[in-house]
């Protein structure tokens, strides 16, 4: 195992660090905490001609499960590509290879007792759901989003009302709007534009809305309207 960060066995939850140890032992894999990311927690990259090991890198500022989750998440995928590379086609990324890997290497951790009821709850939920292969479940997102440390102020799109103003990480700040599946419909404050925002994306609540700009010969409702496509966010 290479680690390239020594802070990383300080940050995992407590009696972990050894089995995560056992897991990266099995093939050759270089761990790298990165500054954090909007799009994503973490992610893998297989082998490459120039590189002999799976590189995996984690965001720097989760909680410790949600630290260890994303690992196991991660480790999956370079299980999954050591075990099927050859024998399937085409690897999904998380198609049912990369589900059974992780549910062999969270199996332990589940029945172990060193997580949180809830964690560990969501996460067996996950296992025994056959429907459930998505990279970000819903029900681990938000057990995971219990820990992290509370910022006054900041709060889950999904826990905020329909019409509350937000700020996200960007600046942009938006309008809260009717809910899709994972997602929620919200305009943005300047433009009127609306972008789909995802519910489980942590914001900054605004009570005292910005003021907003005069849009030359066009009132804000009609551009608005022109400009009634909807962009992926997150
Ligand atoms: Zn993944």
């Amino acid at each position: 195992m290479s680690i390239q960060d020594s802070r990383l066995a300080g940050l995992l939850p407590d009696g972990t660090a050894d089995y995560l140890a056992t897991l990266l032992a099995r093939q050759p894999v270089v761990i790298r905490l990165t500054p954090p990311r909007r799009t994503k927690l973490g992610d893998h990259r297989p082998p490459s001609l120039k590189q002999a090991a799976h590189r995996i890198s984690v965001n720097d500022d989760l909680n410790p499960y949600a630290l260890l989750t994303t690992l196991l998440h991660e480790i999956a995928h370079a299980t999954a590509w050591e075990k099927y590379r050859q024998r399937v086609r085409r690897l999904k990324p998380h198609g049912s290879e990369w589900k059974e890997e992780f549910e062999t290497i969270l199996r332990p951790v589940v029945a172990g007792g060193t997580l949180p009821a809830d964690i560990a709850f969501a996460l067996a939920a996950f296992m025994q759901s056959p429907a459930a292969t998505t990279c970000t479940d819903r029900g681990i997102m938000l057990a995971l989003a219990r820990y992290d440390t509370p910022r006054p102020g900041f709060l889950l799109v999904e826990e905020l009302p329909i019409g509350a103003v937000f700020r996200i990480g960007s600046g942009k700040v938006f309008c809260k709007g009717q809910p899709l599946r994972s997602r929620h419909h919200c305009t943005e404050w300047s433009t009127g534009r609306i972008y789909r925002v995802h519910g489980l994306s942590r914001v900054e609540r605004l009570e005292e809305p910005p003021e907003k700009p005069e849009s030359p010969g066009l009132s804000f409702n009609a551009f608005a309207s022109v400009q009634r496509f909807v962009r992926q966010l997150f």
